[in-house]
């Protein structure tokens, strides 16, 4: 017997010293080196409650963009909260007109595969119309070109018409 015992094996390997320095005993890893490397393959399914944030994706399926605002002082919040950061206050729902403004972004050329998105991957930060805070999603429908794609631009939420994995993903942002 042996490894033979391990189904999924792939290899044993020797691990190099990532930051290589004269140590005056020599290496002190050198007796944990050896690595072992398996294919594992994972199946978890998830309940998964969305608590004081599930009208705002109730909503999106209705096409509508909730924030909620803070009858203390006013904030707006999209990302919705539940409670006022700055005040400590429970806040309303508020429906935005879900237009604004591409603040911040950033493209990814690489994603991991369970996210199941092409590449480039552009994660926007958006001043929704309305909204005191920025809003995180992916900007999509921008053309063939990434170059397009500008600080500033306007945007607007494009909702999903198809069934969804993922209650997130019932909206992107999309040039406006
Ligand atoms: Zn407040």
């Amino acid at each position: 017997m042996g490894l033979e015992l391990i189904n999924n094996l792939m290899d044993v390997f020797t691990a190099e010293d990532p930051m290589a320095f004269a140590h005056p005993d020599g290496d002190p890893w050198a007796d944990f080196r050896e690595g072992m490397r398996i294919e594992w393959k994972m199946d978890f399914t998830y309940k998964h409650v969305l608590g004081k944030y599930s009208k705002f994706f109730i909503e999106l399926t209705n096409h509508k963009f909730l924030a909620t605002e803070c009858p203390g002082c006013g904030k707006v919040w999209a990302i919705p909260r539940p409670l006022c950061a700055d005040c400590l206050t429970i806040t309303k729902w508020k429906e935005l007109p879900g237009t604004g403004t591409l603040e911040s972004f950033s493209i990814s050329q690489f994603v991991p595969s369970f996210m199941k998105v092409e590449v480039p991957y552009v994660l926007a930060l958006v001043k929704m119309d309305g909204a005191d805070t920025l809003f995180t999603h992916q900007l999509r429908n921008y053309g063939d070109s990434t170059d397009v794609v500008k600080m500033g631009m306007p945007v607007k939420v494009a909702y999903a018409t198809e069934p969804v994995d993922h209650p997130m993903l019932l909206m992107h942002f999309e040039p406006a």
